[in-house]
């Protein structure tokens, strides 16, 4: 499979970006519908975080608006009425309301979007009913709150600094804003954390009578201060049986609630499932605004350059310089329609696919790890806990 990144000459600060060479209107067989804006400002790091944020010194979050909503406009020609918008980061929250009034303004003026599942990630030390009160009257229907872990030391360890019971606050004010749904997302496998303390963090996020829940286990990222310090030696990672059965007693736990798990580490009440994340995992269209944002648009991908100088140093008319532009790829989509439809409850469609990972489908099912169900397949429960492994063996045969 080859997907080396390519580089178009031409735009000051990065390569043309690929929207520039298709026409608004004829973008592959759909319009699209998903729309990723990125804001990248932080209170500071944490330790076990890649995504592209810097430390807000609230200097520039003035002109970062302005450019994001002059990228917003650019944007809005190939986009059809929105089924989802997802404002991640950094920190959105950190953005002052008043810029949050003209962003969204901006939105409601370029873009349709009545009917769009409309998310907001929120730190909870941010929340403020001023905030949410915007938010609301701007059309969000959904926040994600970064919770992690509701235990001090467990925080302390991922150098999150946040009040454990700021989350419960913050979900009551988006609630009392009208904001009707809320997700959670929650780390387990922190080194130090023991099986009983990760079922009082599962217990706490159930009390909250939430929507939603993301569940991840702990992964060292490169370039992490995390991962530099487990390779310092500072701390043992948590044990795979440990962490095993962790994730069982997530399942468990969580289904036992009235959460279905209809993505790996993704759970909801039936009907309540992200329709932006579900978007990414079915490989559908979406367009990207903010620095380091990705899209995918027609079977091209990008990413938006990840430096705040280079998106503001750029005219106002342009779209975000970009890297890792990679063209349409047949072999590719293919690649990743397994890779992320392996991941989901639905499962991934098989049609299309070479004989010899039909082979391995039904290697895989007489092993129990994957259910065959027409064009699908679908992981089991055991094929759940495997997926990387299982997904990887189809890749080889590509
Ligand atoms: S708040 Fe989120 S985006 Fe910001 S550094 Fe922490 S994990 Fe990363």
């Amino acid at each position: 499979m080859d997907t080396t990144p390519i580089t178009i000459a031409g735009q000051r600060g990065g390569v043309v970006h690929p929207l520039e060479s298709l026409h608004p209107g004829s973008t592959g067989t759909a319009p699209v519908q998903a729309l990723y804006i990125h804001i990248p400002f932080c209170f500071h790091k944490c330790h076990y975080c890649d995504f592209y944020s810097l430390v807000d010194t609230r200097d520039r979050q003035e002109a970062f608006t302005d450019r994001l909503i002059a990228e917003l406009a650019r944007l809005a020609s190939f986009a059809g009425p929105l089924t989802s918008i997802f404002v991640g980061g950094g920190t959105p929250t950190l953005l002052r309301p008043d810029l949050w009034r003209r962003l969204l303004a901006c939105l409601h003026e370029h873009y349709e979007l009545d009917e769009a599942e409309f998310t907001v990630e929120c730190n909870p030390e941010t929340a403020t009913p001023e905030l949410f009160g915007v938010l609301a009257e701007g059309g969000v229907n959904r926040v994600s709150i970064g919770a992690q872990s509701f235990n001090p030391t467990h925080l302390k360890t991922l150098e999150r600094w946040h009040d454990p019971d700021n989350v419960g606050r913050a979900i009551e004010l988006a609630r009392s804003a009208g904001i009707a749904c809320q997700s959670v997302d929650l780390i387990f496998a922190i080194p130090g954390q023991a099986l009983a303390e990760w079922r009082e963090d599962l217990d706490r996020a159930i009390m909250l009578g939430l929507e939603h829940l993301s569940c991840y286990s702990l992964t060292y990222e490169p370039n992490t201060a995390m991962t530099a310090r487990l390779n310092r030696g500072d701390f043992e990672p948590a044990n795979e049986d440990l962490e095993t059965d962790m994730l069982l007693l997530t399942l468990d736990t969580l289904r036992a609630h009235g959460y279905d798990r209809y993505e790996v580490s993704n759970y909801a009440r039936p009907g309540a499932e992200c329709r932006h994340n579900l978007a990414y995992w079915r490989q559908d269209q979406w367009l990207a605004a903010g620095p380091s944002a990705s899209g995918h648009v027609a079977g091209w991908r990008w990413k938006n350059i990840p430096r705040l100088d280079s998106y503001l140093g750029q005219s106002e008319m342009s779209l975000a310089a970009t890297i890792d532009v990679e063209p349409p790829d047949t072999k590719r989509a293919m690649a990743e329609r397994v890779m992320t439809g392996l991941r989901l409850r639905e499962g991934t469609d098989a049609r299309e696919l070479p004989e010899a990972l039909h082979h391995e489908a039904r290697r895989q099912r007489a092993l129990g790890h994957l259910v065959i169900e027409g064009d699908r397949w679908r992981l089991t429960d055991a094929g759940m806990m495997l997926a990387d492994g299982i997904a990887s063996e189809f890749m080889g045969l590509l």
